[in-house]
């Protein structure tokens, strides 16, 4: 269907890209955000003569659109979404739209953990291989405004289950799924089935010539593939990349062990990391990238800002940044990574943490213990009776002369908080800044 009129709600990033594309495509669009626009959007929108409105959701004006495009970050139950539902007016992804008009192919990732980093890591390789290569989706720029102001002939783009939820027609050429554990269940009714369903329309639409990526060790995966797939599909061994049958999708399932299997090396430290680089690996090997420099890239790669980021090492102490950890999850998979003996930073905003699941691996892998927020009490109940050294520090600056002075030669210092950041900081971002910059003046 094509639109003469779009209704977009959201002015963020996608947002705005979206209006460009749309305006661009003769189609008249109109922008509403019920907060307030960024100053660089609203003479964005004012340069290209686009209407916007900014501390409401007009009904009238949104209601008459052919066609709304949605921000991710909007939840179904918002009553102006409701509204369109109740009227029959399609509410879609900035993906969805953007990709009428661009012709070029798409590397989609999703998965509840993973994405980012996965997408990088393709994206670096396609880029290194010296493909034309857009970064898009819930990193790097807007898909629709690189469609509007430069095609490229692929795009890496990471895929959340929110944006999944409003594509229909929309098909990836290569859709990698890293794995599917419980997260964001307050936007699926709190019904772990509903946020599965989400993640696996990454494989709607697929043809023949698509291909699936998987990690096959995932609980959900399979399951949901025997599920959708039931016209002779069975689940596929590993790596292999049979042919795909009854129109579906070619399967591409890996396990951890093809990691050793194809002698890769990863410059990422972690179990999980060797996931990402395999998935990476048969992702780029199946957009046509030579071998030998997915290899190499492998082992360049230089990570992704407060994911495991080694910062420096002073006095004999590795210092590493961790501060995307906002969960206990993230952090455990940060401790079954750490080889030396760890002081860890952990605290912040918890949002119900259960810190049991990580104690046993703060026993064994931890020589000391530094809490950093705003109120530490529940952290001292968890951990205190440990019987580790402990510092109770409220501000980033306390925090790294606690550790400064608790660790000892040939260990290691990690920010891998558990938590939300936004007890002391202004986001995850700032408090790994905060602590890369202390550390490096230490
Ligand atoms: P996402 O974009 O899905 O949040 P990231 O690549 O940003 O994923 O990684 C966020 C955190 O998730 C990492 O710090 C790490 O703790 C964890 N993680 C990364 N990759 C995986 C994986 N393949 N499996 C499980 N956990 C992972």
């Amino acid at each position: 269907m094509s639109s003469k009129r779009i209704a977009i709600l959201g002015a963020g990033m996608s947002g705005a890209g979206t209006a460009i594309l749309a305006q661009k495509q003769g189609i008249e669009a109109f922008v509403s955000d019920a907060g307030k626009i960024k100053e660089e959007y609203k003479q964005l929108f004012s340069e290209h003569g686009i209407h916007w409105e900014e501390g409401r959701h007009t009904t009238e004006e949104i209601l008459s659109a052919d066609e709304v495009v949605k921000s991710p970050g909007i939840p179904d139950s918002a009553p102006i979404v409701q509204k369109l539902v109740q009227k029959g007016i399609p509410v879609l992804s900035e993906l969805e739209f953007a990709k009428r008009y661009s012709h070029g192919k798409t590397i989609c990732v999703t998965g509840s953990n993973g994405k980012t980093t996965t997408t990088t890591l393709i994206h670096y390789i396609m880029q290194r291989a010296g493909l034309d290569v857009g970064l898009a989706g819930n990193i790097g720029n807007s898909y629709a405004r690189q469609v509007a102001e430069g095609d490229h002939d692929w795009y890496v783009i990471e895929v959340s289950s929110f944006q999944l939820d409003n594509m229909f027609d929309f098909r990836a050429d290569i859709a990698v799924l890293m794995n599917i554990t419980p997260d964001h269940l307050d936007r699926y009714d709190f019904y772990l089935q509903n946020y599965v369903d989400s993640k696996m329309r990454i494989i709607q639409n697929q043809r023949e010539e698509d291909h699936f990526v998987y990690w096959k060790q995932d609980e959900h995966i399979d399951t949901e593939l025997i599920k959708r797939l039931s016209c002779g599909y069975a689940p596929q061994p590993t790596l292999s990349s049979q042919p795909a049958r009854g129109g579906h999708p070619t399967m591409c399932p890996f396990v951890d062990e093809d990691f050793e299997r194809l002698r890769l090396e990863f410059s990422q430290m972690g179990q999980h990391n060797k996931r990402n680089a395999l998935a990476a690996y048969i992702a780029t090997k199946l957009a046509g990238i030579d071998e030998g420099l997915i290899m190499q890239c492998l082992k360049d790669f230089p990570g992704v800002e407060h994911r495991l980021e080694r910062v420096t090492e002073k006095a004999g102490v590795l210092y590493i940044n961790d501060s995307k950890a906002t969960n206990v999850d993230a952090c455990h998979v940060a401790l079954v990574a750490m080889e030396r003996p760890t002081v860890l930073i952990v605290g912040g905003l918890d949002k119900g943490n259960d810190y049991a699941t990580i104690t046993p691996l703060v026993r064994e892998k931890c020589v000391g213990l530094v809490y950093l927020g705003a109120d530490n009490k529940k952290l001292h109940e968890a951990f205190d009776g440990l019987g580790l050294p402990v510092a109770d520090t409220h501000t980033m600056k306390d925090c790294v002369e606690a550790c400064a002075q608790m660790a000892k030669e040939g260990d290691t210092v990690l920010l891998s908080p558990c938590c939300a950041s936004f007890d002391l900081f202004e986001n995850m971002e700032d408090r790994g800044e905060q602590f890369k910059t202390l550390v490096k003046a230490l």
